[in-house]
């Protein structure tokens, strides 16, 4: 049988092989018929597909899988690819909104120009804080730093310039501090540092104190080096505030009142602050009623010039003397004004007195005396200032030329440009522009070209060290020289001592005024003196 088998195979082997042969050479017309092999046949004997031609047919074949379903294969296949496709467009969506929302959480909490996070992330981290101290028992210090004088830059080497030492802040915050430490730039100059879980003062005291003195370093933008200071207020948490709104605030007292003291120093929250902010609006308004009340009198302190001895200038020192405070001197009550705004009615009360002062006092004299007054830059800022002062002067109709203003240098400094120009304006007008305090302020000599000044008025403290310290002698010298070389006269303050006007006299100075001349004396005084000469 198997024999039998065997030649059957070798026969369909034969012929197949023959049909191969008869196809493949057979003339195009004839290879066109095809043969019909049965599938069957072709298992029953072990022969394999392969050897079929392309064109025989193979009849009863087993279809596999793939050719029974093609069609369901083909959708199941495209379905696959379409959701595949979905699936990758899903997650290449779903990268890009993560990216789209970190580039918005990055607006959102973070400070554009130093990188730092900003209010809105330090109110959120702060908030957790105080709910985790809350919990553990165990708080942390929030360090509310200000740039000292940092508007001065500002405005005097333009916003970009300011913006680069910004950066440069930040950094120096992160250096000391460590990356990992949470540093906010609140807006402006000031910066917020945030240390967790620590209340050891003097742990907290040594990192002030680095932080502080870090400062000592200069920065250098443009090549140029800068020296700056910083004024720290410090709140611990949750003894100095157990919410957000508090703990800020009293960060923010705190650091005021380090500027206060000096500047350049850290200043820890005390809850008299408070107390006595709410002082200061008490006084505030019993100030508000000083005016109609009549409360407030001018003194004046006369200049002597030391060519003749002559009085040739009166300034104008305000008082207040208040039913509920006594004798309040003008220490106590002039940033109280500025603050509160008052210090416009106040200034142009005051120049209105003096005005009405200088026109008496030159009624009754040959030469021209100047009567002065002390203008806060906040009064001076005012856009009606220079309206307001024309309208008194012609109101008293006193000679511009009989009155004088004095601003101090810091003051001057703080808004240079806008400054200047007033200062430029009232000089057109007449008026004698004195530069008050001078040597206790940030000034260098190439400013001094520019201020639109006709008098120097040393300060008293390098009057008072005349004698006993080398160093003050050798910059009253110097100020002077300078002075002259500019144009500019010079006035010593506080002269208290025969000594002090004989050297002030060799230096060259060309004015005095001080308790030696005269103490300020209320204008009846004056007066008397005046018609008693
Ligand atoms: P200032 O303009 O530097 O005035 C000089 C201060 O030193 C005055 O104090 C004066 O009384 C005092 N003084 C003068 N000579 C001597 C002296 O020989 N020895 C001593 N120990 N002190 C002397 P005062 O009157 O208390 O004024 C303090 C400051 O208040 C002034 O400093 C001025 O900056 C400000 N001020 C006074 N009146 C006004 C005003 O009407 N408006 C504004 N904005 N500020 C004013
Ligand atoms: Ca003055
Ligand atoms: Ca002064």
């Amino acid at each position: 049988m198997k024999k039998y088998m065997k030649v059957v195979k070798r026969l369909i082997l034969c012929l197949l092989f023959f049909s191969m042969i008869s196809f493949t050479y057979a003339e195009p017309k004839n290879r066109v018929l095809p043969m019909n092999l049965n599938n069957n046949v072709l298992l029953k004997y072990d022969i394999s597909s392969k050897f079929l031609l392309k064109y025989n047919i193979l009849i009863h074949k087993n279809l596999t899988f793939y050719k029974s379903h093609k069609l369901l294969v083909l959708i199941l296949i495209g379905m696959f690819i379409i959701m595949g496709s979905l699936i990758v467009l899903l997650i290449m969506n779903i990268e890009k909104r993560k990216i789209q929302e970190k580039k918005i959480k990055k607006f959102a909490y973070y400070d554009i120009l130093t990188g730092l996070p900003n209010r809105t992330y330090l109110n959120e981290t702060l908030k957790n804080e105080l709910e985790v101290a809350k919990t553990s028992g165990i708080g942390g210090v929030v360090f509310f730093i200000d740039v000292d004088n940092f508007k001065i830059l500002n405005d005097t080497f333009g916003h970009g310039f300011g913006d680069e030492i910004l950066v440069d802040i930040g950094k120096r915050f992160k250096e000391l501090v460590g990356e990992d430490k949470f540093i906010a730039r609140l807006g402006g100059d000031e910066f917020i540092i945030l240390l967790k879980n620590i209340n050891d003062r003097t742990v907290i005291d040594n990192i002030l104190n680095e932080i502080v003195s870090s400062f000592e370093k200069p920065f250098y933008i443009e090549e140029k080096e800068f020296y700056l200071t910083i004024s720290i207020g410090v709140t611990l948490y949750p003894k100095d505030g157990d919410n957000l709104d508090e703990l800020l605030k009293n960060a923010d007292t705190a650091m005021y009142r380090a500027k206060d003291s000096g500047r350049a120093r850290y200043v820890y929250f005390e809850k008299d602050m408070n107390e006595k902010s709410f002082e200061k609006m008490q006084m505030q308004n019993k100030l508000r009623n000083a005016i109609e009340n009549d409360e407030l009198v001018l003194y004046y302190q006369p200049k002597v010039d030391l060519k003749n001895n002559e009085i040739i200038e009166y300034e104008a020192l305000i008082r207040w003397i208040s039913p509920d405070y006594g004798f309040v001197p003008p220490d106590r009550f002039i940033s109280i004004a500025e603050e509160s705004g008052l210090i416009s009615k106040l200034g142009a009360w005051v120049f209105e007195r003096a005005c009405e002062f200088s026109k008496k006092i030159n009624n009754n004299s040959k030469e021209n005396i100047i009567v002065s007054v002390n203008v806060s830059v906040v009064e001076l800022m005012n856009v009606n200032y220079i309206s307001t002062i024309k309208k008194i002067l012609e109101k008293i109709e006193v000679n511009p030329k009989s009155i004088g203003i004095e601003i101090t240098e810091t003051a001057l400094m703080e808004s240079f440009e806008t400054n200047e120009a007033i200062l430029n304006e009232l000089i057109e007008l007449g008026i004698q522009v004195s530069l008050d305090d001078f040597g206790t302020g940030y000034s260098s000599l190439n400013y001094l070209k520019k201020i639109p000044t006709n008098i120097l008025k040393i300060d008293k403290s390098f009057v008072d060290d005349i004698k006993n310290d080398e160093i003050d002698e050798t910059i009253i010298k110097a100020i002077i020289e300078i002075a002259h070389k500019l144009n500019l006269e010079v006035v010593a303050e506080g002269v208290e001592t025969e000594e002090q006007k004989d050297k002030l006299k060799e230096y060259k100075c060309d004015q005095i005024q001080g308790y030696l001349i005269s103490k300020p004396l209320p204008e009846d005084d004056i007066f008397r003196e005046v018609f008693s000469a």
